[in-house]
C-alpha cells in the first residue's frame, strides 16, 4: 500500500538532502530522525524520551565544524582554480549567535583558519574577552559606535595579541582614533546596489551603517591619519541575499569602491570585507527563491575572486557570514501535546457529497461553486443563529475534506491530471489546505521567533515515523495564546523525486509531493500519534539569530539544551538548562 513511500522518498521531501545539513542528520532505515557523529548515529526520539523532554534545543557543535570547513575549502579551491594570490581570512559576525557555546567553538574550530570576529557592541567585546586568552589571538573588527569604554575593552584584546580594526562612520570617530595608533582603521561604505530580499533596506544612502563617498573625502582631507591606518574596505548587503544576480552586482559594486579608494590614495587598503549575506538553503533545490538561493558558498568566492583577479595586489579576503556558519547546529524539538481536527462532520450532507460521483475536474469546480455561493447568502442572512452556523461549519468541513479527497480520486483515477490542477488556484487549494491542527509544547516567540518577526522558514520534519507515509496535512499551534503562534507553511521538495506520480497523505488525500515540482503547502505532512506514543516534530536549522531573538511572550520560554560535541573521540552529550547559559 505504501510503495510510493520509503526512507529515501523522506529524505529528499524533507530536506535531508541538503549540502549544508547531510553531514549533520539523517533518517536511519527504522524511519528515525538522527543526528551523525563520527560513525555514530543518534536518535533524536530516544534523547527526548531519555531526559523526558517537552521541548529542548539540541546543539550540535561539530555542524559548526563543518560549516566553517566548507567556507575555508571552498575558498582554497577557487583560490587554487583561478590562480589568485590573497588569502583568506573569515570572522564570525557576533550579533548572529553570541551565546558562549557559540563563541568557543568558534574560537576551537577557527584555530587551523585563524577565524577571527566581527563585533558591533562593548557586550560583545566582553564575552569575548572571557575565552579570548585560551586560544591564539584573532582579527577583530569593530563595527559599533565607537566610546572610550568601547575602546578601553578594544585595547585589552590588543594587549593579548589581537589585530584589531576600527570602522570609522563619522567625523567623531576619525578624531577619536586619532589617539590610539595601535588600531587598524576601516573604512564602511554604504553599497548602493538594489538587492531583492527582506533585509534590502540594508543598503542605499539612507540605510544605517557606513560612509558615503562624500563624506570619506571631505574627512580625508582634515584628518591625516586616515589614509595611512586604512587598511580595509568594509560593505555589507544586508543578510540572506538569495539571488545570484544579486550577489555578482553586489560584488562589482564593491571593486568599484575598491579601486575608487585607492585612486583616492588609501594605498594601504589591502584587506576587502564583504560582510555577511551569504544565503542559506533552507531548502536546497536552487532555484533562486528566499529559501533556496541560486548560488553555492563556491560560486560565491569564484565571483568575488573572479572580480579581483586583476587588482594589483590581489586583496585578502575577509569572509563575513554569519547564517551560514552556525544556522545548521541548532534543532529545535517539540512534542505533539494534543491533536484537534478542524472539523467534526457526521451530517447528511456529508453521505451525499461521499456517494456522489465526478468525472472531470470541471464538474467538481461547478458543484464548490454552488457551495460556495449558498455559503455566501447563507452568511449574509441575518440571524446568522446557532443552526446555520453548525450548517455553515459543516460545509466548509466539506469542501476541505471531502470534495479534497474526491479531487485526489479523480486525479489517482486518471480522469484528471495534477498539471491542470495546479493551474487551477482555487481547485489546487483544496489539496494543500491543513485538516488537522497539532498543539506543540513550545513557543514560536522564544523558541524559532523569526517565524514571526520576518515570517522566516525553518524546516520542520518529525522525528519518528519517516518510513510511514504520512497521514495529514498540520498545521501547528504553540502553547502562546497568540494567533501569531501558529505554523503552516511546509515547502515540498518534489523537484526531487524521480517517480511520475503526486505522493498523498493516507486519511486526508491531501497532496505531501509532486515529482519535479516545488510546492508549498499550508500545512506540514504529519502522522496521528498512536495513543500514548510521544511524537514530537523537529524545526531544523535555528542556529542563527535566534537565541538572542527569543521573546519572553506568556512567560513559555527556557528550553533546556541537549549539547552534543566530539571530545577525544568520542561523542559527548551534556544537558545543560537554559539560565546556565544565558545567565
Ligand atoms: C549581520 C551582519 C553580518 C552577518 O550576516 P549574515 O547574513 O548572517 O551572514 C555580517 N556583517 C555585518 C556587518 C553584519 O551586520
Amino acid at each position: 500500500m505504501n510503495d510510493d513511500w520509503n526512507v529515501n522518498i523522506a529524505r529528499k521531501i524533507y530536506g535531508i538532502e541538503n549540502y549544508m545539513r547531510e553531514s549533520v542528520i539523517d533518517i536511519d532505515e527504522e524511519g528515525y530522525l538522527v543526528i551523525k557523529i563520527f560513525d555514530k548515529t543518534i536518535r533524536v526520539k530516544e534523547l527526548m524520551d531519555k531526559y523526558n523532554f517537552d521541548i529542548a534545543y539540541i546543539r550540535v557543535m561539530p555542524a559548526i565544524e563543518r560549516s566553517m570547513n566548507l567556507v575555508y575549502n571552498s575558498f582554497t579551491m577557487v583560490r587554487d582554480t583561478l590562480g589568485y594570490k590573497g588569502n583568506l581570512i573569515p570572522v564570525f559576525p557576533m550579533k548572529v549567535n553570541p551565546t558562549t557555546l557559540v563563541i568557543e567553538s568558534i574560537l576551537k574550530y577557527g584555530e587551523k583558519y585563524h577565524w577571527g570576529f566581527n563585533t558591533g557592541s562593548i557586550g560583545e567585546i566582553k564575552t569575548l574577552l572571557k575565552f579570548a586568552d585560551r586560544y591564539s589571538p584573532r582579527l577583530l573588527i569593530y563595527d559599533g559606535v565607537l566610546t572610550e569604554s568601547t575602546i578601553q575593552e578594544l585595547i585589552k584584546l590588543h594587549n593579548i595579541g589581537w589585530k584589531i580594526i576600527v570602522d570609522v562612520e563619522s567625523e567623531r570617530e576619525v578624531d577619536l582614533l586619532s589617539k590610539y595608533p595601535q588600531f587598524e582603521i576601516g573604512i564602511r561604505v554604504k553599497p548602493l546596489v538594489k538587492l531583492h530580499g527582506k533585509w534590502s533596506g540594508s543598503v542605499g544612502l539612507s540605510s544605517k551603517f557606513g560612509l558615503t563617498i562624500n563624506a570619506l573625502v571631505k574627512l580625508k582631507s582634515e584628518y591625516k591619519h586616515l589614509v595611512e591606518r586604512s587598511t580595509l574596505l568594509h560593505m555589507h548587503p544586508g543578510s540572506q541575499v538569495y539571488k545570484y544576480v544579486d550577489i555578482k552586482n553586489y560584488f562589482y559594486e564593491v571593486k568599484q569602491v575598491y579601486d575608487e579608494l585607492r585612486h583616492l590614495g588609501f594605498e594601504n587598503i589591502t584587506m576587502v570585507d564583504t560582510g555577511g549575506g551569504m544565503a542559506y538553503p533552507y531548502v536546497d533545490v536552487g532555484d533562486g527563491d528566499e529559501e533556496s538561493p541560486d548560488y553555492t558558498i563556491v560560486d560565491y568566492f569564484k565571483e568575488l575572486l573572479e572580480k579581483f583577479i586583476s587588482t594589483i595586489p590581489n586583496p585578502t579576503i575577509i569572509y563575513e557570514g554569519g547564517r551560514f556558519i552556525v544556522s545548521s547546529h541548532r534543532l529545535v524539538v517539540a512534542k505533539v501535546v494534543d491533536v484537534r481536527s478542524y472539523s467534526a462532520v457526521h451530517s447528511i450532507h456529508e453521505q451525499i457529497v461521499k456517494m456522489k460521483d465526478f468525472n472531470s475536474i470541471g464538474e467538481l469546480k461547478e458543484f464548490i461553486e454552488n457551495v460556495e455561493k449558498f455559503l455566501h447568502e447563507l452568511r449574509s442572512e441575518q440571524p446568522f443563529n446557532n443552526g446555520k452556523r453548525e450548517l455553515y461549519e459543516e460545509l466548509i468541513a466539506i469542501v476541505r475534506e471531502d470534495l479534497s479527497a474526491k479531487l485526489t480520486e479523480l486525479i489517482l483515477s486518471g480522469k484528471a491530471d495534477i498539471s491542470d490542477v495546479l493551474k487551477n488556484h482555487k481547485i489546487a487549494r483544496l489539496l494543500v489546505t491543513p485538516t488537522k491542527r497539532f498543539v506543540l509544547n513550545m513557543s514560536i516567540f522564544a523558541d524559532i521567533p523569526d517565524a514571526v518577526l520576518v515570517d522566516q522558514y525553518f524546516p520542520v520534519i518529525p522525528a519518528q515515523r519517516l518510513n510511514e507515509k504520512p497521514h495529514v496535512l498540520a498545521s501547528m499551534s504553540d502553547l502562546t495564546c497568540d494567533s501569531m503562534g501558529e505554523i503552516k507553511q511546509f515547502i515540498s521538495a518534489g523537484v526531487k523525486l524521480q517517480s511520475k506520480t503526486p505522493i498523498f497523505t493516507i486519511l486526508d488525500s491531501k497532496l505531501i509531493a509532486v515529482p519535479g515540482l516545488k510546492l508549498k503547502l499550508r500545512g506540514i505532512p504529519l502522522h496521528l500519534p498512536n495513543r500514548g506514543e510521544n511524537y514530537y516534530v523537529v524545526f531544523l536549522d535555528t542556529g542563527a539569530y535566534q537565541d538572542t531573538l527569543s521573546m519572553k511572550h506568556n512567560l513559555i520560554y527556557g528550553a533546556p539544551e541537549i549539547i552534543i560535541r566530539e571530545q577525544d573521540g568520542e561523542v559527548r552529550i551534556d544537558i545543560a538548562k537554559h539560565e546556565e547559559l544565558y545567565t
